[in-house]
């Protein structure tokens, strides 16, 4: 629903953008700062369209100076903002019974819906008209003007009314956004992503939790195809969109995975292979002064994932290892994949360098110790070292102008 106005006039100077802070309000004292990035990241998302300042108002957000006819582009771009929770294209007047009335009459004209609600909020209590009041008198005009019934439930256009301090606020387009934390308010991690379903929605959830991510790919070729690389681009490229630039290491495995199944019992090559590639991403971490990395692991979802083999692999890595796909399920894995739109991109074809090779009956409840005296047989020494010379580091930055 994009709202023109009849009269023709430049819309610019009367709309504003308002986007509603999620968790920010909670923070005490550093809010000043989880703001700062906010704004900072608000700004760098919306870089190349029209909009004038982007300011603090009673808990939210205000864009000013935008161009109504292009929300559908600011709104696309503001999704991508974490901490927001959500963000409204609205009208800006002078705080009337009158002047409001005047703005929704002119909203509804150029508007069609089959039902609709008025949600009115009053941070300004000096405004003489209490919410209730506002809801009751703007929705029976809406309902002679258009002739459709209110629905509190199961509405397709909600009018929203904001009085804060001396401007009201009018507007029906809603975006909602997936709130958090704002991208750069926690410190940086290492992301371990496959081209499969979960890696890239366990970074996700890591971003919402205000961390700018670099990732770290580990593939097979020339044993497998290169595809996985290029599906791996594809949704860092995609992830950027929630963080805005990135690094992606790329690092070749297939020399450590060779001589891991030449030397060591088939049970164990997976967690080998996944000890093999913890040992390289804390490397390239403390090189790059990252403290933790960053996995797609469920427990139990497939046999590698026990708590045992977890064990066995994490004991690779001096560095703290967060799983947030824990303790969810597939489904709502894929829910959220879908969301974010990485679920396509996970869906191509691929082949996976530790299921490529994956052995006949893999250890489901592997013991250190044995995986341990295992690994000593093998010496990787050299060729540890040749992976990370030949790691190939890209940067990624999301590309407004050709997702808008
Ligand atoms: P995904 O869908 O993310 O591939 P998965 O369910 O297939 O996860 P595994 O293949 O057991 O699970 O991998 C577990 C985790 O190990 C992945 O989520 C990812 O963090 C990491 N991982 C697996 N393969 C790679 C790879 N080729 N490069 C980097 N990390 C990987
Ligand atoms: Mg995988």
């Amino acid at each position: 629903m994009i709202c023109l106005s009849a009269s023709g006039v430049s819309m610019r100077s009367k709309y504003v953008i308002i986007c509603h802070l999620h968790e920010l309000t909670l923070k005490g004292k550093n809010r000043g700062r989880f703001e700062r990035r906010l704004y900072k990241n608000i700004r760098t998302q919306l870089g190349g369209l029209p909009f004038k300042s982007v300011s603090n108002k009673k808990a939210r957000v205000v864009v000013a100076g935008v161009d109504a006819s292009l929300w559908d582009r600011y709104s696309s771009r503001l999704v991508g903002v974490m901490g927001i929770i959500g963000c409204s294209l609205m009208r800006i007047t002078e705080p009337t019974m009158e002047n409001i009335r005047e703005v929704v009459k002119d909203l509804v004209s150029q508007t069609s819906f089959n039902s609709f609600r008025v949600s009115s909020r009053r941070s300004d209590k000096k405004f003489p008209v209490k919410t209730p009041d506002i809801n009751i008198e703007i929705g029976s005009m809406v309902q002679k003007l258009s002739g459709k019934p209110v629905s509190l439930r199961n509405y397709d256009c909600n009018i929203a009314i904001e009085i804060i301090e001396e401007s009201a606020f009018v507007g029906m387009n809603k975006e909602r956004c997936f709130g958090g934390l704002p991208v750069g308010s926690t410190e940086k991690g290492l992301s371990l992503i496959s081209s499969g379903l979960d890696s890239p929605v366990a970074s996700f959830h890591m971003i919402r939790r205000g961390m700018q991510l670099d990732y770290i790919h580990f593939h097979s070729a020339p044993a497998t195809s290169p595809q996985s690389i290029e599906n791996v681009e594809k949704l860092v490229d995609r992830l950027c969109h929630y963080q805005i630039e990135s690094t992606l290491y790329i690092v070749p495995l297939l020399k450590i995975q060779e001589k891991i199944m030449k030397h060591a019992v088939d049970s164990n090559w997976v967690i080998l292979f996944r000890r093999a590639m913890l040992k390289l991403a804390t490397k390239i971490a403390h090189k790059n002064r990252i403290n933790v990395l960053v996995t797609g692991e469920s427990v139990g979802q497939v046999s590698s994932q026990t708590i045992s083999n977890i064990r066995s692999v994490d004991h690779a890595s001096d560095l703290p290892i967060l799983r947030p796909l824990a303790g969810t399920n597939k489904d709502e894995i894929m829910e959220l994949a879908k969301k974010i739109e990485t679920y396509n991109i996970s869906n191509l074809p691929h082949q996976d360098c530790c299921t490529f090779f994956l052995p006949p009956s893999p250890e489901t409840k592997s013991k250190l110790d044995l995986v341990l005296m295992d690994e000593s047989k093998i010496d990787l020494g050299n060729l540890m070292e040749d992976a990370e010379n030949n790691t190939e580091i890209k940067t990624i930055k999301y590309n407004y102008e050709e997702a808008t």
